[in-house]
């Protein structure tokens, strides 16, 4: 799987977590889930519609909170 952000095929494994395999890019250090966890199109336009994305917006935040657990540790 090339990387998601230079399109660099220097990736590997970084962490397993929760069955998701998340990816290290060697290029650019982005780390990323593996594609095949990643939600479908419907499924993500039915999630913007549910919330704003607002800073103030509960759900907005939790998105970040949830990205931010799951690299810690
Ligand atoms: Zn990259």
């Amino acid at each position: 799987m090339p990387c998601i952000v230079c399109k660099s095929e220097l990736v590997s494994s970084f962490i397993t977590k929760d069955r998701k395999t998340y990816w290290q890019c060697s290029h650019c250090s982005v780390k990323f889930l593996d594609q095949a966890f990643f939600i479908d199109e419907d499924t993500e336009k039915g999630r913007y519609l549910e919330h704003h994305n607002e800073i103030g917006d509960p759900a907005y935040l939790q998105v970040f909170i949830q990205i931010i657990r799951t690299f810690d540790g």
